[in-house]
């Protein structure tokens, strides 16, 4: 695939806008490389479409090939559809003790996610776990748990024969509180195929744990399947995340792109083996570059993607050492800290900095101010933007309201706005802004 592609790719011709026979005939190829990952046929038509009316007519960047450019489209549109809200694999385990219940078929890898999860809430987070099996169809599957259990020294609920799921569950909620448990994590059965049994034991524990996170085990290499089990058990049981095991198996991981088309749901986890360290977050770059499915398309990106970055810096700093910095300049600034890890991490790449980092972090300058300050200026109009002196009383009320915010706070970033135009001329004159920056992009 990868050789078709590049040969497709070479044959685009350069011109100054993507034209939309090459794209339609980059994306035919890219049609087939979501096929072969797996990605369900509609999943794949919608985002062969998606993309399609968002690459013609883009400009062609001068520095990558038209080809580079329409992959690097297809990646970020794949990411894009590929990132759930919030921080990857966080889980809500506040209030404890927290219930955790596990649901998914049979053999997807329930009971090894759960020990392994287990794991890693106790050496990552510092959490006391205790986990409890559910199944009590499998013949010794509570045995299997407890197993695991001592393997990675995390508490099992004792195994009383003879019980029902509901009254284990019951037995695991007054445990975990007596015990000072922040988590506990009931394992369910599971069935080779979803039925109405299945479903109603899930839902009575449902009930009865009112689970915080409830999260769906599904095996990454069944492909569509894994996406109807999915949309299934979200209606019946309502599901709050996906972990998808057998990601070291040979599959491209189109089950992910299907899953979060289809269904909206995070993914949370993946599972890369039988170990039981063998559990990640859900990286949606890592995925879309295997769906992609090859090391030279990702590079080709990466590639694109620093020299489209590269460009922006450059042109900007220009800018900047003219003593130019608007609020164009100032939404594009702040954007990029959101995608770098937020003003934290920013402040700590510049130089000199440090101090300033400290004071911000103390005022409580985070990301949620980030996307407020972003928020705001998306809600003036281009002259304004580009001529802040000219924002009066009125046309600063206008733009308060259309961001849901108050005055004082457009006030504060036009404020910050000035320090940090006078603070990039400053740079600008002793070449420190050309370092600074260096570290930025
Ligand atoms: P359950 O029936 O859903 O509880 O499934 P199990 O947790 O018992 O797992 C079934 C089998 O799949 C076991 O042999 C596991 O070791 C294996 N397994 C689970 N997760 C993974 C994974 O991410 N990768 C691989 N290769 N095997 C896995
Ligand atoms: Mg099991």
């Amino acid at each position: 695939l990868s050789e078709r592609l590049s040969g497709v790719f070479d044959r685009l011709t350069k011109q100054g806008a993507l034209s939309e026979d090459d794209v339609k005939t980059a994306l035919r190829e890219v049609r087939v490389a979501l096929l072969e990952a797996d990605v369900s046929l509609p999943v794949a038509r919608d985002f062969v479409k998606k993309v399609q009316e968002q690459a013609t007519g883009q400009a062609v960047t001068k520095s990558i090939t038209p080809g580079q450019q329409v992959v690097k489209i297809v990646h970020d549109a794949l990411v894009d559809t590929l990132t759930g809200e919030g921080e990857p694999g966080a889980l809500k385990i506040d209030n404890p003790p927290a219930p955790i219940l596990m649901v998914g078929l049979q053999g997807s890898g329930k009971t090894t996610t759960t020990a392994k999860l287990a794991k890693r809430l106790t050496e990552k987070d510092g959490k006391r776990v205790l986990m409890a099996s559910l199944d009590v169809n499998r013949p010794a599957a509570m045995e299997q748990l407890e197993i695991l259990g001592r393997q990675i020294g995390v508490d099992t609920l004792p195994i009383v024969k003879g019980e029902d799921p509901v009254a284990i569950a019951k037995r695991a909620k007054t445990q975990a509180s007596l015990g000072g448990y922040d988590v506990y994590m009931l394992d369910t059965a599971g069935r080779l195929h979803i039925d109405a049994e299945l479903i109603q034991q899930a839902a009575q524990v449902r009930d009865v744990a009112n689970p915080r996170e409830t999260l769906l085990v599904v095996d990454g290499l069944t492909g569509q399947d894994a996406v109807n089990v999915a949309t299934e058990f979200d209606d019946k049981i309502g599901v709050s995340g996906v972990v998808l095991t057998r990601m070291d198996g040979d599959g491209r991981g189109g089950a992910a792109l299907s899953m979060r088309a289809v269904t909206g749901k995070p993914i949370k986890y993946v599972g890369l083996g039988e170990k039981m360290d063998a559990i990640e977050t859900f990286e949606p770059d890592r995925i879309a570059g295997r769906i992609l499915g090859m090391g030279d398309i990702v590079s080709l990106v990466e590639k694109a993607q620093e020299t489209i970055e590269a460009e922006q810096a450059e042109k900007m700093m220009k800018r900047f050492q003219k003593g130019r910095f608007n609020l164009n300049d100032m939404k594009m600034q702040l954007e990029q800290m959101l995608k770098m890890g937020g003003m934290e991490g920013v402040m700590g790449m510049m130089p000199g900095m440090g101090k300033m980092a400290k004071q911000v972090q103390d005022s409580g300058f985070d990301d949620k101010i980030l996307k407020q300050q972003i928020a705001l200026i998306q809600s003036m109009t281009k002259m304004e933007r580009a001529n802040p002196q000219i924002l009066q009383a009125s046309r600063k009320k206008r733009i308060a309201k259309g961001a849901g915010m108050e005055v004082s706070e457009l006030n504060k970033l036009l404020k910050m706005q000035r320090q940090m135009g006078d603070m990039m001329k400053k740079m600008g004159k002793g070449g420190m802004l050309k370092q600074a920056m260096k570290g930025m992009f």
